[in-house]
């Protein structure tokens, strides 16, 4: 899939990419809407009904990763309610073993993600990932989402690399679209990235199910 001896600079996503979405999914989808609905005084199906236009509306921007826009909008502690079920917070199978590959070769390896600074202080305490990459950027930083095709040239300035050479891994479709207008010649979906969902049919990008379809060569 493919051919590593092309590949100086790996730029991984991290939910969904190397952490189970299924996190994301289930305090989204299930765990807000009921703090919400408690704070609120609704039923839980009132408060889904209530949050998830919002929600929608928001997707691509960077206030939907922003979790003190969130806090704000919504009047509740989003960094606290993750904490509350960081349990859940948990690597996709063989990351860490690809990750330890790509660490002791010559390669730089990012994490890039939309992170919030928030939510990716907490993840990186619980997965203990943070040792395996040359940097961490989120694109809070930057003030731009990954959805945008000029957000690859602002990181290009934070961390150097080629577009011929550098290979993205990313589960999202719209990072994915961007990061090709802006040229970055290898990229690969990931078609499993919430294992408590069936697998995607991803056909736009070549795509792995888990990263033991990249370990040979690397
Ligand atoms: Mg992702």
């Amino acid at each position: 899939m493919i051919d590593w001896k092309k590949i100086d600079t790996v730029l991984l996503d991290m939910d969904g990419t190397l952490l189970d979405l299924n996190f994301d999914n289930h305090f989204w989808k299930e765990f807000v809407p009921l703090k919400f609905a408690e704070r609120q005084g609704l039923s839980i199906d009132a408060a889904k009904l209530q949050l998830q236009p919002r929600f929608k509306s928001m997707e691509g921007k960077l206030e939907w990763y922003c979790l003190d826009y969130w806090s704000d909008v919504l009047e509740l502690d989003i960094v606290g309610l993750k904490a509350e079920i960081s349990g859940l917070i948990a690597v996709l199978p063989h990351v860490t073993e690809f990750l330890e590959k790509a660490h002791q070769s010559p390669k730089k390896v990012y994490l890039v993600t939309n992170a919030h600074r928030g939510s990716l202080g907490l993840k990186m305490e619980k997965t203990c990932l943070q040792a395996f990459f040359d940097d961490i950027i989120s694109s809070h930083d930057l003030g731009i989402p990954k959805e945008h095709a000029d957000f690859w040239r602002l990181l290009q300035q934070r961390v150097p690399f080629e577009k011929q050479t550098t290979l993205l891994i990313d589960d999202s479709l719209a990072v994915l679209n961007s990061a090709r207008q802006f040229g970055i010649t290898h990229l690969i979906s990931v078609s499993r990235p919430d294992t408590q969902l069936p697998k995607k049919e991803i056909t736009a990008y070549p795509a792995i199910e888990d990263f033991r379809e990249l370990m040979a060569g690397l």
